[in-house]
C-alpha cells in the first residue's frame, strides 16, 4: 500500500481543522482549539488503489521554525487553504508556496488551492477569479471552493491531491 504525507497550511481561522475533522471523522466541529497541531491517519481508495494518508493539520503559531522546515520537507502534498471571506488569507498563500518550493528544492509540488467557507456567500470577500488567476500563475494548480460546515467538496480536494501525489 502507498503511504503519503499531507500538510494542511493556511492562515489561522480559515477552517483547516474543520476540513480535517470532516474528512477524517465525518463530523462538523463548530469550534476547535486554534493552537492544536496534530496529525491524523486515514485509509482511502483512490481509483481502486488503497492509500494511507498521514494528514498534518498545522496551527501556524510558528513562522520560520525548524518544525515548519521539517514538515515542509516530509510533506508530499499540500492543501493551501484560505477563506472566501478574507482576501488577506488568499494573499498569504503565495509566501507559503514559496517556502515549500524553496525547502523542497523543487519547481513544482502537489498542491491544491482551497477556498473554504463557501456556505458564507453573503460574506464573500474573494471572487473565485482571484484564486483561478493564482492557480494559473502557479501552472494550473487545482482550485476548489469548499464548505467544511456543509461538507461540500471536502473529499474532492483530498482525492485530487492524492492523484497528484500518485503521479509525482
Ligand atoms: P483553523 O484555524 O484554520 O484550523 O480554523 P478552524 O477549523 O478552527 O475554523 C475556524 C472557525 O471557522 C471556526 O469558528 C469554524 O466554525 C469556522 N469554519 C470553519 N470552516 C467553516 C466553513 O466551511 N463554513 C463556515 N461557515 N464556518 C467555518
Ligand atoms: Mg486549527
Amino acid at each position: 500500500r502507498r503511504e503519503y504525507n499531507i500538510v494542511i497550511l493556511g492562515a489561522g481561522g480559515v477552517g483547516k481543522s474543520c476540513l480535517t475533522a470532516q474528512f477524517v471523522h465525518n463530523e462538523w466541529i463548530e469550534s476547535y482549539d486554534p493552537t492544536i497541531e496534530d496529525s491524523y491517519r486515514k485509509v482511502i481508495d483512490v481509483d481502486g488503489r488503497s492509500c494511507i494518508l498521514e494528514i498534518l493539520d498545522t496551527a501556524g503559531t510558528e513562522q520560520f521554525t525548524a518544525m515548519r522546515e521539517i514538515y515542509m520537507k516530509t510533506g508530499q502534498g499540500f492543501l493551501l487553504v484560505y477563506s472566501i471571506t478574507s482576501l488577506n488569507t488568499l494573499t498569504e498563500l503565495s509566501d507559503l508556496r514559496d517556502q515549500i518550493l524553496r525547502i523542497k528544492e523543487a519547481e513544482s509540488v502537489p498542491i491544491v488551492i482551497v477556498g473554504n467557507k463557501s456556505d458564507l456567500e453573503e460574506d464573500r470577500a474573494v471572487h473565485s477569479n482571484r484564486a483561478i488567476h493564482l492557480s494559473e500563475k502557479w501552472g494550473r494548480v487545482p482550485f476548489y471552493e469548499t464548505s467544511a460546515r456543509k461538507r461540500q467538496n471536502v473529499d474532492e480536494v483530498f482525492l485530487d491531491l492524492c492523484r497528484q501525489m500518485m503521479r509525482a
